[in-house]
């Protein structure tokens, strides 16, 4: 079983308090790693960063005063951010769990022991919280296992492609590294039109 995050998001700014989100957008993809702080969605592959969100952990709605709090935001993709919407366990912007109800910051430790990923790359809970977030934030939408699957391919077709150069250049024979390129190349337009076949099902 695997953490969720392939690289653990941090927030690193502690400068001055932007008084916009779009100055924090910027330092947050960046301390994200473009990545959903929930679901780790990489944002190339659900419409860019234009599109992704910033998300309030303690919702603006309840607590307008953490509205640039950089503590406070996320990065996140559309699906974590509207299903997430405002909801909060608490009566305060510090109660974020109440029982066996609440969400977890990603930046934290913790949410590894609540929510993790199989090798299929389907999202998992472990906990009653960790049931809580999965089902609040719909982590068990089937676009995040087939991104994690996406992402993997490119990762693989990449690494084949620089043995093939190498090859190549040695005056080699690449012919079965260039055929199973090709079949990687298919399986990643497969998982692509999965992509679009879910988000119009969920439109
Ligand atoms: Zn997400």
């Amino acid at each position: 079983m695997l953490n969720i995050h392939q690289i653990k998001p941090k927030r690193t700014y502690t400068g001055e308090k932007w008084k916009s989100n779009t100055s924090n957008k910027k330092r947050l993809a960046k301390d994200f790693n473009n990545r959903c702080g929930y679901c780790d969605d990489l944002d190339t592959y659900g419409g860019g960063y234009n599109v992704y969100h910033v998300e309030h952990f303690a919702p603006r709605e309840k607590f307008k005063e953490l509205q640039y709090t950089y503590d406070n935001l996320l990065y996140s993709c559309p699906y974590c951010n509207i299903s997430k919407s405002n909801k909060w366990v608490g009566a305060t912007s510090n109660e974020n769990i109440l029982g066996e109800e609440g969400f977890i910051d990603p930046c934290g430790k913790e949410y590894d022991d609540h929510l993790k990923r199989a090798v299929n790359g389907r999202i998992i809970y472990k906990t009653s919280i960790g049931f809580y977030m999965y089902k609040e934030l719909k982590l068990y939408l089937k676009r995040h296992e087939i991104l994690y699957n996406l992402e993997k391919i490119r990762l693989k077709r990449n690494q084949l492609k620089e043995k093939i150069e190498i090859k190549k250049n040695a005056c080699l024979d690449y012919s079965i590294l260039e055929y199973t390129y090709k079949e990687l190349c298919v399986l990643f337009c497969e998982y692509f039109d999965l992509i679009f076949e879910e988000d119009v099902v969920h439109s």
